[in-house]
C-alpha cells in the first residue's frame, strides 16, 4: 500500500490544498495535522500547514516530497485549526491564506516556536571575582559593572552598553559570564484591590457568573460607567481563580499601554501584549506563551483574536463597534465575529463591551440571541457631560471656530481645565484653491466620475497630500492654469486649528494628536503626557475619541461634522453617531463636570436632534427602523466583489462574467430565496479611480445568510479559474463594513 500523503494548506490565492509526500517518505498520519512543513513549490520554497493526511487519490501523479517538518508536534491545534477552517469557508478564502493571517510573521516564515523566556546575561562566581581586574573603561569592564547587581536582560543591555555582545562573547569564553533565562514578562508581586462594584456592575457580574459555557453577552455601558472594571473582575473570577486564560481585544495599539498598565496592577499577574507595534520576535514570543498556556491574560488588537487559548476562560471585545476590528485587505475577517466563533468552539462566554454598540450587535441583543447587560450611570462620582448644540450659521469663524466656542475654551482654561477640540480631518486645509481662476489641486491618481479628488494641504501650507492613495507633492508656487499667485487653502484641518489655538492661547500647551504621532508604541501615551495636569488644549481626529482616560478634561468642542451628516454611505450615520458619543464621553471623567459643544450649520438635522435629545439609544432605534425598511444590514447580508485594473473598462469582462455566474447560481436556489437575492452591478466603485487603478464592483445582498453563502460557495472557486480574472486584481469581501 502506498504511504499516506500530506494535504497542505499553502499561503497562495488558490482555493485548494496541495499534495506532497511526507519528508523523507517517512509515514505520516492524522497526528501530523497542524504541523508546519517546508515544501518545494516551482522554483520556490513555501511554508505550509498540514490540513489533512490520507491515501493518494486515484492514479496519483508523481508527487514531490516535502522538504522538512518545522514542528515536532502540531502548532495549529484543535480549536484554532477548526476556527481557521470555518473562517476559510465563511470568507470563501483559501485555508492557507487564512492560516498565514492567523500566525505571527516569524512562524509564518517557518521559524521555530520561540522559547518564552527572556534571555539575560549574568556574571558567574568567577566573573564576579574577576570583574575588578578587567581593564578600566573597556567594554568587558563596563558590561561586568552593568551586571554587578544581578542578571540584566539582553534588551536592556542594548540600551546600557553599546557593543556589549562582542564583550560578552569574550567573557563567556573565559567562563566569567553566562546566558540565563528570566521568567516571563515581569508582573507586579500582588494585585491592587478593585473598587466595590456598583449595583449595576454586580448585576452584570452575577449574570456572567451564571453563564455556563458559551454565552454571547453585550455589555452596553456609557463611557466611564465601569465596563473595564467588569472585565477585570470577571477575569479574576472566571480565569485567574480557575487557572484559565483570558483574551482581551482592544481596538487601537495606542490604547494598549494604558490598558496593560491597568490590567497588570489590578490583576497581579503578567499580562501579555499582542499587537502590530511589537517586533516579530516579541509577537512570536507572546503567541508562544499563549500556545503553552503560560500567558494567563492576553491583551491585543485585531490579529490577537487568533492567539491560541489551550485553557480559555473568557474572551472580551472592548469597544466592539470599532471599525478597526475589520481587516480591510487580504483575508477580510472581523475580529469580533471570529471572537464569537472561538467562544462557541471553546465553550466560554464572549463579552462585547461598548458605549455605542454596533447596530449588528444591538440587533442580536434585541432578538434575544445575545444577553444584554447595561450600565446606565457613571461609576464613582463622575457625571455625564452636558451637550449643547452651537448654531454657527451667519457667525464669523476663525479656522472654523466661532467666537462663542473660543470664549468657552478661554473659560475652561481659566478654570484650570483641559480642552479637547475634535475635527475629523487631518492636515492644514482640505483644498488648495486658486482665487483667480477656480483651479484646485487634485490628485493625479484618484478621481470620481464627476470631479477630481482634492489633495489636502499639509505642513502649514507647504505640502499637498492625497488621503486616499498617499501621493505627495510640494505646493506649487503659482497656479498651474493661470499662473496667479493667489493660491489659498480652503477649509480647515487639525493643523490649521492648532495654529490658531496656539496663537490665541499662547499661555497654555496646545497639542495636536494625529495618527502619525501615535503609530509608534506608547506614542499616544507619550504625547498626552506632554500636556501634564494643568490647563491645556488637545486638537485631534478620531484617535482622541477612543477610550483614553483624560481626567483633567472638562470641555470637548466638536467642529466640522456637517459633511458627515449628508454622506451617501448607509453606515455613515452610525459611524458619526458613535464618534460624537465617544468623543463626548471624554469629558468630565473625574469629579469635575464636563461640557460638550457641538458646532454645526445644521442644528435641526434629525441625527443631531435625536442624539442630543434621546442619546445613542434613541438614535439606534431610529436607525435600525430605517435599515429594516431599506433592507440593509443587519436585516440583510452583503458580499462585495471588488476588481481593479490599469486601463479604464479593464474590469468589465471579469465582473460581467462574475455577475453572470452569480445570476445563474441563483436559479438553483428555492424560488423565494432566489427572488430576494440581489446581484447589483457591475458598477463603478464609489471612488472609481484610486492610486491610478480603475475600480468597479459587484454587490450581492440577501435577507438571509444561507442563500448568499450558497451562491458564493457555488461561484467563488470558479472565479479564480476565469481567464478574465488574470487581467484584474479582485477580492471578495463578505459582510463589508464600507462599500469602498
Ligand atoms: P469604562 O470602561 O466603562 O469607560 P472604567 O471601568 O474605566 O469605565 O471606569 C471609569 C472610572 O470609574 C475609572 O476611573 C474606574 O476606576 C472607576 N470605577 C469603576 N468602577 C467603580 C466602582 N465600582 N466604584 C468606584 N469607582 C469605579
Ligand atoms: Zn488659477
Ligand atoms: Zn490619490
Amino acid at each position: 500500500m502506498a504511504p499516506d500523503i500530506l494535504r497542505i494548506a499553502l499561503p497562495l490565492p488558490l482555493p485548494r490544498l496541495f499534495d506532497y509526500l511526507p519528508p523523507g517518505s517517512v509515514a505520516a498520519g492524522p497526528e501530523d495535522v497542524g504541523r508546519r512543513v517546508r515544501v518545494p513549490f516551482g522554483p520556490r520554497e513555501l511554508v505550509g500547514v498540514v490540513a489533512a493526511t490520507g491515501p493518494a487519490e486515484g492514479e496519483a501523479p508523481a508527487l514531490r516530497e516535502a522538504l522538512a517538518w518545522l514542528d515536532d508536534e502540531p502548532l495549529v491545534r484543535g480549536e484554532l485549526l477548526a476556527t481557521a477552517r470555518w473562517l476559510a469557508r465563511y470568507l470563501h478564502a483559501p485555508l492557507g491564506e487564512v492560516l498565514a493571517t492567523a500566525l505571527p510573521a516569524a512562524l509564518r516564515r517557518g521559524e521555530p516556536l520561540p522559547d518564552t523566556a527572556t534571555w539575560a546575561r549574568a556574571l558567574t562566581g568567577e566573573g564576579r571575582a574577576a570583574a575588578g581586574s578587567l581593564r578600566a573603561g573597556g567594554r568587558p569592564r563596563r558590561l561586568a559593572e552593568a551586571l554587578r547587581a544581578g542578571p540584566v536582560s539582553e534588551d536592556l543591555l542594548d540600551d546600557l552598553v553599546d557593543g556589549w555582545r562582542a564583550a560578552a562573547r569574550s567573557l563567556q569564553e573565559r567562563g566569567l559570564l553566562a546566558r540565563v533565562p528570566l521568567p516571563g514578562p515581569a508582573g507586579p508581586a500582588s494585585a491592587l484591590p478593585g473598587p466595590v462594584p456598583t449595583a449595576e456592575q454586580s448585576e452584570a457580574l452575577d449574570a456572567l457568573r451564571a453563564a455556563e459555557g458559551f454565552a454571547p453577552v453585550l455589555l452596553e455601558g456609557i463611557t466611564g460607567s465601569g465596563k473595564t472594571e467588569v472585565y477585570l473582575q470577571a477575569i479574576e473570577e472566571r480565569c485567574l481563580a480557575r487557572g484559565r486564560q483570558a483574551l482581551v481585544l482592544v481596538p487601537e495599539i495606542g490604547l494598549t499601554p494604558q490598558m496593560l498598565g491597568r490590567f497588570r496592577s489590578r490583576l497581579g499577574v503578567p499580562v501579555h501584549a499582542l499587537h502590530s507595534g511589537l517586533n516579530d520576535g516579541e509577537r512570536a514570543r507572546a503567541w508562544a506563551a499563549a500556545w503553552r498556556g503560560e500567558a494567563r491574560v492576553v491583551v491585543g488588537t485585531r490579529s490577537a483574536v487568533f492567539a491560541p487559548l489551550p485553557a480559555a476562560g473568557l474572551i472580551v471585545v472592548d469597544e466592539e463597534h470599532d471599525a478597526s476590528y475589520k481587516q480591510q485587505d487580504g483575508i477580510r475577517y472581523h475580529a469580533r465575529d471570529v471572537a464569537l466563533v472561538r467562544g462557541k468552539a471553546l465553550d466560554v462566554p464572549v463579552l462585547l463591551g461598548s458605549a455605542t454598540p454596533s447596530l449588528e450587535t444591538l440587533h442580536q441583543a434585541r432578538t434575544g440571541r445575545y444577553a444584554h447587560l447595561r450600565l446606565r450611570s457613571r461609576a464613582g462620582d463622575a457625571k455625564p457631560p452636558r451637550v449643547r448644540v452651537l448654531d454657527v450659521r451667519k457667525r464669523p469663524l476663525q479656522a472654523g471656530l466661532s467666537e462663542e466656542l473660543l470664549a468657552a475654551i478661554r473659560a475652561a482654561l481659566d478654570a484650570g481645565g483641559q480642552v479637547l477640540v475634535f475635527r475629523n480631518r487631518r492636515g492644514y486645509a482640505p483644498v488648495l484653491l486658486c482665487h483667480d481662476c477656480g483651479w484646485s489641486a487634485a490628485c493625479p491618481r484618484c478621481s470620481t466620475p464627476a470631479r477630481g479628488i482634492a489633495m489636502t494641504v499639509h505642513a502649514g501650507g507647504r505640502r499637498l497630500q492625497c488621503h486616499h492613495c498617499g501621493a505627495r507633492r510640494p505646493v506649487p508656487m503659482a497656479c498651474p492654469d493661470c499662473a496667479s499667485l493667489a493660491l489659498q487653502p480652503q477649509g480647515v484641518g487639525t493643523e490649521r486649528i492648532e495654529e490658531l489655538l496656539a496663537a490665541r492661547f499662547a499661555d497654555v500647551p496646545v497639542l495636536r494628536i494625529d495618527s502619525a504621532s501615535t503609530r509608534r508604541r506608547d506614542g499616544l501615551a507619550r504625547e498626552l503626557a506632554k500636556l501634564g495636569d494643568g490647563p491645556g488644549i488637545l486638537v485631534g481626529t478620531q484617535m482622541l475619541a477612543k477610550g483614553h482616560d483624560l481626567p483633567g478634561l472638562i470641555l470637548v468642542c466638536v467642529v466640522g461634522i456637517d459633511e458627515g451628516l449628508f454622506s451617501a454611505d448607509f453606515r455613515a450615520s452610525e459611524k458619526l453617531a458613535q464618534l460624537l458619543v465617544q468623543v463626548s464621553g471624554r469629558a468630565g471623567r473625574s469629579s469635575r463636570p464636563g461640557e460638550v459643544l457641538l458646532q454645526t450649520h445644521h442644528p435641526g438635522h434629525p441625527l443631531l436632534e435625536v442624539l442630543v435629545g434621546g442619546g445613542y439609544r434613541a438614535f439606534a432605534d431610529a436607525e435600525l427602523g430605517q435599515r429594516e425598511a431599506a433592507g440593509f444590514p443587519p436585516y440583510a447580508r452583503m458580499a462585495l466583489v471588488r476588481a481593479e485594473a490599469r486601463e479604464a473598462g479593464g474590469t468589465d469582462a471579469f465582473l460581467q462574467a462574475a455577475a453572470a455566474a452569480f445570476t445563474a447560481a441563483r436559479e438553483s436556489l428555492p424560488p423565494a430565496q432566489a427572488r430576494s437575492l440581489l446581484v447589483a452591478g457591475p458598477m463603478p466603485a464609489p471612488m472609481p479611480r484610486r492610486a491610478g487603478m480603475h475600480r468597479a464592483q459587484l454587490l450581492l445582498s440577501s435577507p438571509g445568510r444561507p442563500a448568499l453563502h450558497a451562491v458564493l460557495q457555488a461561484v467563488v472557486p470558479g472565479l479564480h479559474a476565469l481567464p478574465e480574472a488574470r487581467r484584474v486584481r479582485w477580492s471578495l469581501d463578505v459582510d463589508p463594513i464600507d462599500l469602498y
